[in-house]
């Protein structure tokens, strides 16, 4: 993969100079749903598909972007001093994103890039390709101009550029286990402080299958800006009676003593949402420490349920893989993962089982929802790096 890419690299951009290889992966979250806003844990691996840039320093300001996943546009030339968003840049916005917000936080930049992607997570599905394309730009200025910046602060200029460049309020998850994934292990994120631990993910007679809807989110993006909306209205309104700063600090007893508090019951649904789901992370995370497996995935089955029905944010597609999963035997636990509305959904699969998965339940999406679905089997990789 790297030689090939490196040619490519050289046929494009010409072959001078000193050219490297980086990657940042992808992420999956395996439980703790739309909790990153709210000051609650999340629980995501790093996968081992995600993007691959290969790169060169120049002694100029001039950028010069190039993308194997986005060939009919040739290259797209930058600079460092007109760093703005702008339509028609196009996925170059990300990476530009990333330099830009490495100058907002005081850092000096004075050599421009040669940037070639290449990315194998597939775009849009809500498994992070554009957290990865700005963590792997992030590396790739840390490493070549040698910042003093660590993992931490990779992921947090990525989410800063991210919701600042790019416009996507997103929390930091996506970012965080972009640049801080580990082999065969998740991430147990406290999104309020930053916290985390690395759990092992002992699979031994199962696997990870990622199912893809081929639902574009379309109106997604403000659906999601809508709920974080309704997450602070929730909280603003328990802050009336109680002294918290986020829904992640309440446990179930204590949310129920106080959701009298929100007037509105969608909204109150919203909140119990947020609750729930980040104790029933807590208790997934406690499970799979104890080794029960069953336990681990009842809880990803609630997790779905409770953003189909509380939070709403699944869907027909979502619901309709979900569901089928839940057929089928061998299955340990589904659900939906990411933001919603379209995307993926993530289920342990006992081994022998998996052909019998993708068959049954991608027949039964294609029957009720008219297009296939993809499936890919997932294997938990380390985070950002020079390879
Ligand atoms: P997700 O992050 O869930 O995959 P997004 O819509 O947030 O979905 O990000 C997808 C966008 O990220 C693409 O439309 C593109 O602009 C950018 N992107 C992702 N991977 C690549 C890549 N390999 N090359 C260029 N741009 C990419
Ligand atoms: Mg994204």
């Amino acid at each position: 993969m790297k030689q090939k890419l490196v040619k490519q690299f050289k046929d494009i951009f010409g072959s001078e100079g000193i050219i490297k290889t980086y990657f940042a992966p992808g992420r999956v979250n395996l439980i703790g749903e739309h909790t990153d806003y709210n000051g609650g844990h999340v629980f995501p691996c790093a996968l081992t598909i995600g993007t691959y840039a290969i790169v060169r320093k120049r002694e100029d300001h001039k950028l010069r972007f190039y993308s194997m996943n986005f060939e009919q546009l040739g290259i797209i030339e930058s600079d460092l001093d007109s760093l703005v968003h702008d339509k028609s840049a196009d996925w170059t916005n990300y990476p530009k994103g990333v330099m830009w917000a490495f100058k907002e936080k005081g850092f000096i930049i004075e050599n421009g890039f040669d940037l070639l992607l290449f990315g194998n997570i597939p775009n849009g599905s809500g498994l992070s390709s554009s957290a990865s394309v700005e963590v792997v730009t992030a590396v790739i200025i840390k490493d070549m101009l040698d910042f003093d910046v660590n993992m931490v602060d990779i992921a947090l200029i990525s989410q800063y550029a991210e919701n600042h460049f790019n416009g996507v309020n997103c929390g930091i998850m996506d970012q965080f286990s972009s640049a801080m994934g580990k082999k065969d292990h998740a991430i147990f994120l406290d999104t309020s402080n930053l916290t985390y631990e690395y759990a092992p993910i002992k699979l031994e007679n199962s696997k990870i299958i990622i199912a893809s809807s081929n639902k574009k989110r379309g109106l997604g993006d403000s659906k999601y800006n809508e709920r974080r909306m309704e997450s602070e209205a929730a909280l603003a309104e328990i802050q009336q009676i109680r002294d918290i700063k986020a829904l992640g600090e309440l446990t179930e007893d204590e949310f129920e003593e106080v959701q009298s508090a929100i007037k509105d019951p969608i909204r109150r649904k919203r909140a119990k949402h947020a609750v729930y789901e980040n104790q029933r992370t807590i208790k997934a995370v406690n499970a799979l420490k104890e080794n029960n497996i069953a336990l681990f995935g009842k809880l990803m089955n609630e997790s779905h349920v409770s953003l189909r029905d509380d939070y709403e944010v699944t869907g027909k597609e979502l619901d309709t893989l979900v569901e089928a999963a839940w057929e089928q035997e061998g299955v340990i636990g589904s659900r939906m993962t990411g933001a919603g509305f379209g995307g993926c959904t993530v289920s342990i699969v006992e081994n022998d089982k998996v052909d019998g998965f993708v068959k049954a339940v991608g027949e039964k999406y294609l029957k009720n929802i008219g297009y296939a679905a993809d499936f890919y089997v997932v294997d938990i990789g380390d985070g950002a790096r020079e390879i």
